[in-house]
């Protein structure tokens, strides 16, 4: 099954109108806004289709998978985004082929991307995953001792510490979401009095991405509203 030009170049004026709205309803530009597109799981040629639809900016949770796509769609003014969960004797792709990595939540992972990232590109940026709650088996820095890694991530070279993201806990209640992004939102404001500067916020998805907006992102991960719902993972579908 692919996904047909007509259904994409739907879905994504759908998603950026939306986006739009949300921002000017809290007194922000549109374009303060990153429209990431979420596109795991998808063929290189829906990637390719929604690039030449206007969309820039991509975000993949497999690191080969992400790679092999690359090649289908143009290098210059496409920005990728490593939004997976990173293995740290696996970081070499993600300095490699990447532009941003949101997933850093620990000193090993972060100072091995340093050391890795190529010096003839850009300093990789970076977003701290912050997990808001305990939850088995999903990856973040706890609030606790998220100030401690964001100094060490902040000391390292060929790396520029730009926001933190977060993939709180499901639920569809707008004010649990709202109280997740703001707590996110928070964390980022004292790193901030506290010297740093973060200017990002990756949060938000299909389900919430307005919410999101509302609270401050700057970077909404939008994968199903875009391209459909995906095959259940593990083959299962
Ligand atoms: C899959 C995924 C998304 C997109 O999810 P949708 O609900 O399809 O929009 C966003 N962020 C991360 C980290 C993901 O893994």
């Amino acid at each position: 099954m692919l996904t047909s030009p007509q259904f994409l170049a739907a879905n994504l004026a759908s998603v950026r109108n939306r986006i739009a709205r949300a921002a000017v309803a809290v007194g922000r530009p549109a374009q303060s806004v990153t429209l990431i597109a979420v596109s795991k799981t998808q063929p290189g040629e829906v990637v390719a289709a929604a690039r030449s639809l206007g969309a820039t900016d991509f975000g993949e949770n497999y690191l080969q998978e992400g790679i092999d796509k690359q090649g289908l769609v143009p290098r210059v003014g496409t920005v990728w985004h490593y939004i997976g969960q990173l293995q740290a004797n696996k970081t070499r792709p993600a300095a490699v082929h990447f532009d941003w990595v949101h997933t850093v939540d620990r000193p090993r992972v972060a100072e091995r991307l340093a050391s890795q990232r190529p010096a003839d590109l850009p300093p990789l940026a970076v977003c701290l995953q912050v997990l808001l709650e305990p939850e088995p088996g999903k990856g973040g820095v706890g609030p606790d001792d998220l100030p401690s890694l964001a100094g060490v991530v902040g000391g390292l070279p060929r790396l520029a510490l730009r926001g933190l993201m977060c993939i709180p806990p499901p639920t569809t209640d707008p004010d649990r979401q709202r109280r997740y992004f703001r707590q996110l939102r928070e964390l980022r404001d004292e790193l901030n009095a506290a010297g740093h500067r973060l200017d990002c916020l990756s949060m938000g998805m299909s389900d919430d991405f307005e919410v999101a907006i509302a609270e401050g992102a700057t970077h909404v991960r939008v994968g199903s509203a875009i391209f459909g719902a995906r095959p259940a993972k593990g083959g299962a579908a």
